[in-house]
């Protein structure tokens, strides 16, 4: 199977540049253009969330007028900048990460974009600070819009809290489903360590948010798969 870059599934390259000049780069936020170049040139950039995508992440915060939102994995903060910027000024976002490092690395960007104020970082595993905040109760049905893009292998972990802390019609986005394009390869077909690394995950992951009557959702195929989940019920 032809290896799919991480960042697109699109045809072509040049197709994918195509709309990155034509539609993202000319009026992106500058500090949103810094902290992408800061990303770029870290080791682990390719965990990164695409600039179409953050382009996308940010409209959405829009359009749902969302206020209250939690990011699971936040690496550089390059998405939590994007979604930062498009909160209203007493937006909040709740953004876990075990890696403080990283993040500090984005930091002086989203303090220059004036946008520090709402984003409660909270270094440490996401499952015990989900855990408490299930078990606080008053944060259920709180939440407007989560973006998960921690560690692939609890994504399911991660539904069963956020399903109960986002309200109903509040939405639910997990990163990375469609796993390069390689849940599509055949059993067996030789696939990269790297494409190979998820896409058994994603492949339940997918099925799972498929049948969960709780949400509605919507595969889109922007980077390499976001899954939009929209709950329906308590
Ligand atoms: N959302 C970011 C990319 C996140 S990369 C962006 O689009 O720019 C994934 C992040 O998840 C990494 O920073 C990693 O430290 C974090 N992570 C991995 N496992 C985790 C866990 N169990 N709990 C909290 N964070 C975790
Ligand atoms: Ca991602």
């Amino acid at each position: 199977m032809a290896v799919t870059s991480h960042k697109s599934l699109l045809k072509s390259d040049e197709l994918y540049q195509y709309i990155l000049e034509t539609s993202v780069y000319p009026r992106e936020h500058e500090c949103i253009k810094e902290l992408r170049h800061i990303t770029a040139s870290h080791p682990w950039a390719v965990m990164a969330s695409s600039p179409d995508e953050v382009q996308f992440l940010g409209m959405l915060v829009k359009l749902m007028h969302a206020k209250n939102t939690m990011e699971i994995g936040v690496y550089t903060g390059y998405s939590l900048l994007a979604t930062a910027l498009a909160l209203p000024d007493d937006g909040k976002i709740l953004a876990l990460d075990n890696n403080r490092e990283t993040y500090e690395l984005g930091l002086p960007v989203i303090q220059k974009a004036g946008v520090a104020h709402k984003i409660d970082f909270r270094e440490g595993l996401a499952l015990p600070i989900l855990d408490q905040l299930v078990a606080e109760g008053k944060y259920k049905g709180t939440f407007d819009f989560v973006f998960v893009d921690a560690d692939k292998a609890n994504y399911l972990n991660y539904h069963e809290r956020v399903i109960e802390l986002v309200r109903v019609g509040g939405v639910v986005a997990y990163d990375n489903t469609l796993w390069t394009g390689s849940v599509a390869a055949p059993p067996g077909a030789a696939l990269s360590e790297f494409d190979g690394m998820y896409k058994d995950t994603m492949l339940v992951v997918n099925r799972a948010l498929a049948a969960d009557s709780r949400v509605e959702i919507c595969q889109l195929s922007i980077a390499d798969g976001l899954t939009l989940c929209r709950r329906i019920s308590t």
